[in-house]
This record gives C-alpha cells, structure tokens and sequence, in this order.
C-alpha cells in the first residue's frame, strides 16, 4: 500500500536543500509517493525515518517462498479481497499429510508426485509433501524428509525443535516450511528457523492469541511467516481467513500481513475436497489435506485455476495454425478462437474422432466464439485473413472449411472473402467427434 505524500513528507529532514533534484522536501515527498523518486537521492533521511518508510511501504501480505528452484512455491503478497478488483497473484499450495513412520511411506510420495494433469494447455501439480513426525524419532524423520524433499517442497510437521533441526540438516538447503511455532515453543523453534534460514508456521488458537505470538515473533527479529489461526471447522476458517485478509489489506494490520495455513478436517474424500475449495476461494495460502485421490484433487486444482486467472487476461493460446495428428493435405480445416477453453474443447474432440486435422485459432483477445462475434472480432473478413496468412490454399488439395455451428450467420461473408465452401460445424465441441467421423473418416 502505498503511503500518501503529506506521511512521507513527515519523515523528512525539511531542508530544502535541493540535494535530492527537486526543489523543495515536500516536492520530493511527492515524487516518492507517485514512485517517481527514490529515498536514496535525499543524502539526509536518517536510519529511523528510513526503516519507518520502508517498513509502512511494504506489501500489506509478506511474500514467503518455501522450497527453491522448480519446486518452489511463492506465498502471499495479495493486494485485494475480491479477484476482480485486480486479481489474485499466488495459488493456493496444496499439501498431503505423511506420517514419517508410514510402513507405505515411498509410495505415498510417489502417489503425491503423481498428481500432475495437464487441462487447457496448462500442467497442474500440487505442491507440498507435508511430514507429520508421527515417530516421535529424530533419525526417522530425517530420513523421511529427505525422500520428501526428493520430489516435493516439504512441511515439516513435529513439535520438537531437536527433531525439526535433524530434518534441517539434510534438507535446509530445500527450503522447507517448518510447522509450527506455538505459544508454548516458539523461541526455540524461531532460533531453528533463523539458524537454518527457512520459513515458519505460526500456530495459535484464535485471532488475538495469533496477533499475539506473531508480535513476540517478529520482536525476536524473524518474519519469513505463514500463520495458521488455528481453526479447523470449515465456517470458522472461512471466517478467520477472511478476517485476517480484510484486517491485512484494507487495515495494513501487520500481525496478520502474511500468508495463511491450514489443515482440512473432514475424512470422508469427498467432504475433504468440498472443504479445501472453499480454503482455496478464501483465503489460503496452503491447504493440508489426508486424501491424496486424482479424481478429488483434479477438481480442486481446476478450481484454482479459475480462482487465480486474472480476469482482466483471458487465458489464450498463440494464434497460430494446429496441426492435430499426422496431417496431409486432405485434412479438414477447422477454425475456432484462440480462447484457451474454446480451443482445447475443439483439440480434446478433433484428437478424439482420430481424423488428423488442422485448427486455426483465430486471435480474438482471448475471447470465445459467440463473444468475440459479437465483438467484431470473429468473422469472416478475419477468418480470410488468418487463412491467407497460413497459406490455406497451397497446403490442403480441398477448399472446405469448417466453422462453429454457433456463427453459421458469418458463411457467406467467409465464402466471399476466400471463395471456399463453408460448412457450419456442430454449435458444442462435444458434437465434433461425431460430426469428423460421418463427414471425414
Ligand atoms: Fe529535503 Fe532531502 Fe531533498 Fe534536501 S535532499 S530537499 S532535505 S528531501
């Protein structure tokens, strides 16, 4: 949140010196509060009055990464409570629970690594294996987190400070979220999470008993933060997540600027995965969940997809000629819009009628058919356009194309503008399969 000039000018030296460029201290408050100044250029600003600006300028929502390179996952730095007042920046992480003394412990994280899926052109993993030190055994759990670490960004879920240093010495370098500092351990464990320099979960039973423990924190000089209010019941978490949110964005209310953990409570599969879309929605930054079933976390993660897409930018894929299959020049021409659900609806239906196919994807924005027609953007002058430029007409033997069923009102335009027949394909993506087969196979 940026800070108003007349705030910033309170924290100036008041010399009007001219030093910094401008002529005056409060020229130069405003040229920092519209961000086009830098604090350095005043040689006078004291140490106070800088750490003050800095730490008022800073996000409402602290960023905190855990794990490093591919595997890492950036948490927080949310500016808004509603998505479309700008967007939503980082996804939801989610975790599986693994007790360190599960006899099927490889498999486990195997069938955790596994949950990957590619929809709409984009490839959906979760994020975290999170290790409950069921054990109670230092060694053991090292040893587990090591294998955790081999192919995920890791929690580690254990009390005692012994045994989460144990764990650090075999995967600080990992990056790993440690769970939790409470009010009971939470010296200790921050002393851990400074010498090993890796994030912390802040645990603590309500609000005010969370706003307390993270002020001790922060006063012991830590802030690589995720904080979890401790409620598991889904209508208090919703109720504490967006508490901490609005507190945090709209009140710069520093104790809760930082991201969000929680633990889902229902057992039942089902009722697990109902739970963590609504964490997903408000307002967690990390969802742990038990149940780690393909056919539940796929809908989770498409559901969070569509949460964190920003709405001012509709996902879209390059407008650029398809080739689906081993094409030849008697393949059909299909055209659609380059919106990505549009398109891969269309790919999904031609890859399954096993017709090897062309698709042109026209460049609507990102729109789909019936909304970009309606636009101006996908008709037949542009369809014509983006034939001509893929040069259509030397690459296929025929001049048929096909459009969908939903735009038949452009043909004539299309026919003019390319000389070709048109034909009007099925209004759903769902009926091309069927459509190819009669008219191609
Ligand atoms: Fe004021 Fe500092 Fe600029 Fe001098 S250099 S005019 S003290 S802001």
């Amino acid at each position: 949140m940026g800070l108003t000039g007349l705030a910033i000018f309170k924290q100036l030296p008041k010399k009007n010196c001219k030093e910094c460029g401008v002529a005056t201290c409060m020229a130069f408050a405003m040229a920092l509060a519209a961000g086009k100044a830098s604090l350095d250029a005043c040689p006078y600003v004291t140490d106070e009055a800088k750490e003050a600006l800095d730490s008022a300028a800073a996000p409402p929502i602290k960023t905190v990464k855990v794990g490093v390179g591919e595997k890492e996952v950036v948490l927080g730095d949310e500016t808004v409570l509603f998505r479309h007042d700008k967007t939503f920046f980082h996804p939801t992480g989610l975790g599986f629970l693994v007790d360190d003394n599960d006899a099927e412990l490889d498999a486990k994280i195997d069938n955790i690594d596994g949950l990957q899926f590619d929809r709409v052109g984009q490839h959906y993993v979760v994020e975290f294996v999170t290790l409950n030190n069921a054990s109670g055994d230092a060694a053991a759990f090292a040893a587990a987190a090591e294998k955790a670490a081999a192919k995920k960004a890791v929690i580690l879920k254990a009390d005692d400070p012994a045994v989460l240093s144990a764990a650090l010495d075999k995967i600080a370098a990992e990056k790993p979220l440690i769970y939790a500092a409470t009010a009971d351990n939470y010296e200790a464990i921050t002393e851990v999470a400074k010498k090993y320099e890796v994030p912390m979960a802040v645990y603590a039973e309500g609000l005010d008993a969370l706003e307390d423990l993270v002020n001790k924190i922060v006063a012991l000089g830590y802030k690589e933060l995720v904080i979890d209010p401790g409620s598991r019941q889904t209508a208090q978490v919703l109720a504490d997540m967006t508490q901490i949110r609005r507190l945090a964005v709209k009140k710069t209310f520093r104790p809760f600027g930082y991201p969000t953990i929680t633990f889902t409570s229902e057992e039942d599969a089902l009722d697990e995965a109902i739970q963590a879309v609504a964490y997903v929605a408000k307002y967690c930054s990390i969802v742990v969940m038990k149940n780690a079933i393909k056919g539940y976390v796929l809908p989770i993660l498409s559901w969070r997809q569509n949460v964190f897409t920003d709405p001012q930018k509709p996902v879209a894929v390059e407008p650029k000629l398809m080739e689906i299959g081993a094409v030849t020049p008697d393949s059909p021409l299909y055209i659609t819009t380059n919106f990505s659900l549009s398109y891969y609806s269309v790919e999904g239906e031609v890859e399954a009628s096993r017709i090897p196919s062309y698709i042109i994807p026209i460049d609507t924005d990102g729109t789909s058919v019936l909304t970009s027609w309606a636009a101006g953007k996908f008709g037949g002058e542009q369809i014509a356009a983006a034939m001509k430029a893929n040069d259509m007409d030397s690459k296929l033997n025929h001049k048929d194309v096909i459009i969908p069923g939903f735009v038949a009102v452009i043909a004539a335009k299309l026919k003019d503008e390319t000389g070709w027949n048109v034909i009007v394909g099925p209004k759903e993506a769902s009926g091309i399969s069927g459509f190819a087969k009669a008219n191609f196979a």
